[in-house]
């Protein structure tokens, strides 16, 4: 094999012996030359084959280990991570998660959001996350610090990792006092106009009573303001309560199509108490109006507080785009977890029960080219192409991907331990690399 695009390759970075994703163990490894003058794959050509027998020091050994999309958060609360050490959790729920987290919250400096913001994104990065949206709380207790900290965050890291900033309610806005209520619309108002502003949500199911004017008032935030769409909903398995996705939907459709936001749901774990008729009928609302509606299931963080998440391959092959997310990293509501997207996958091995190549090549592409589509970057809605990963690596196509060092499948890379070896390159340069060092002595 041996594709290229002509062009000086005195400039050129090779990736050298690296294994292509395929359902199979390939036998046969690749050297991926990138052009970091423009970013681009310049070739793909056979190893065994390859015309250039002395390797530049600027090259990187893969050792047959798989090269895979780069990884994304779609969904990642950058402002309340690592927090454990400052809430003393005693039963566990939802509501102490609540509870702790907001009094976490009110102690809360710029200094203190920047450091913990600056580990997590880093951490990700050195894990191969090139893409993130990241959740930034705004209400009555933390005014906009969350989000000028990750506005910060985001330009910060502009020239490595594409940080969306997505202005989230966490608190209700209508079930409150109306001095309170006031307050939070302001804040809402003021933070959607802000620079450096992609996406604003909320989570209705906590405006009880109120969820219908929660939903409304953030639709029309967004178009209002040219965001994207991101809600918490449908936060419960119970099959007998209302969901709230058909008031989106309704929304959503009330839009001209050129102005509809491009929309997100996470959780949506009420999705798996659904009958099979209803997520047909939800399906087919969404394919008939060509609605810009993902998914993102969030599974460690719905285990530990309801013990059941969105199915998400059942929920794919019923015709929705689905991806996962970490949610949380070290707080009340997630107490495990940490920045590697795919720490997700060997409990996704477990809950799903299966570790088929097929399934585990689903789940790889539900942690990289799913799940930027997922939050409006990549492919447009209804473009299939390079949504897999078996057509990423294409010569012409951005040089952005991830070496997973001592994973020879995706097989291997869904069930192995995670925080593994990476290294990370974006448009032809590297930019992250993660290292574990291990010794015995015998
Ligand atoms: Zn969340």
């Amino acid at each position: 094999m041996s594709v290229g695009m002509s062009g000086s390759s005195s400039n050129f970075f090779t990736v050298r012996n690296a294994r292509l994703p395929t359902t199979t163990t390939s036998p046969s490894l690749v050297d991926v030359t990138c052009d970091p003058s423009t970013g681009l794959i310049a070739s793909i050509t056979s190893s065994s084959s390859s015309p250039n027998t002395s390797p530049s020091p600027s090259d990187l050994d893969a050792s047959g280990s798989i090269v895979i999309p780069p990884l994304c958060h779609p969904h990642l609360h950058l402002d309340k991570c690592f927090l454990l050490d400052r809430c003393a959790m005693v039963d566990g729920g939802f509501a102490e998660a609540m509870s702790l987290t907001s009094s976490a919250k009110a102690l809360f400096t710029t200094e203190d959001l920047l450091q913990r913001g600056h580990r997590l994104v880093k951490e990700s990065i050195a894990h191969g996350v090139l893409t993130l949206r990241a959740h930034v709380e705004v209400d009555t207790t933390v005014g906009l610090i969350c989000l000028e900290a990750g506005v910060e965050l985001k330009r910060f890291y502009t020239d490595v990792c594409d940080i969306q900033i997505a202005v989230f309610a966490q608190d209700p806005i209508f079930s409150r006092s109306p001095t309170e209520r006031d307050q939070m619309l302001r804040l809402l108002g003021e933070a959607a106009g802000m620079e450096g502003v992609d996406c604003v949500g909320s989570a209705p199911y906590v405006d009880r009573g109120h969820e219908g004017e929660n939903i409304e008032f953030i639709v029309e935030l967004a178009r209002r303001n040219g965001l994207m769409l991101d809600f918490h909903i449908d936060y419960d398995i119970n099959p007998d309560t209302p969901s709230n996705i058909p008031s989106i939907l309704t929304h959503l459709l009330d839009i001209p199509p050129e102005e509809r936001p491009h929309t997100t749901l996470g959780h949506a774990t009420k999705l798996s108490a659904y009958p099979a008729s209803d997520l047909a009928s939800l399906v087919h609302t969404i394919a008939t109006h060509a609605l810009p509606v993902h998914f993102v299931a969030l599974p460690t963080s719905d285990t530990y507080i309801l013990g059941q998440t969105l199915h998400a391959p059942e929920i794919v092959a019923a015709g929705f785009g689905v991806c996962l997310g970490v949610n949380n990293v070290q707080n009340p509501f997630t107490p495990m977890g940490c920045a590697d997207p795919m720490s997700l996958l060997p409990f996704c091995v477990n809950l799903w029960q299966s570790a088929t190549s097929s399934r585990a090549e689903l789940l790889m592409e539900m942690l990289s080219t799913r799940a930027v589509r997922a939050i409006g970057r990549g492919p447009g809605s209804g473009d299939e192409v390079g949504m897999g990963l078996r057509e990423y690596f294409t010569v012409g196509r951005e040089a952005s991907f991830v070496v997973l060092h001592g994973v020879e499948s995706l097989v291997e890379g869904a069930c192995a331990a995670p925080g593994g070896e990476r290294s990370v390159v974006r448009k032809g340069n590297i930019v992250g690399r993660r290292r574990v060092e291990m010794w015995v002595r015998v």
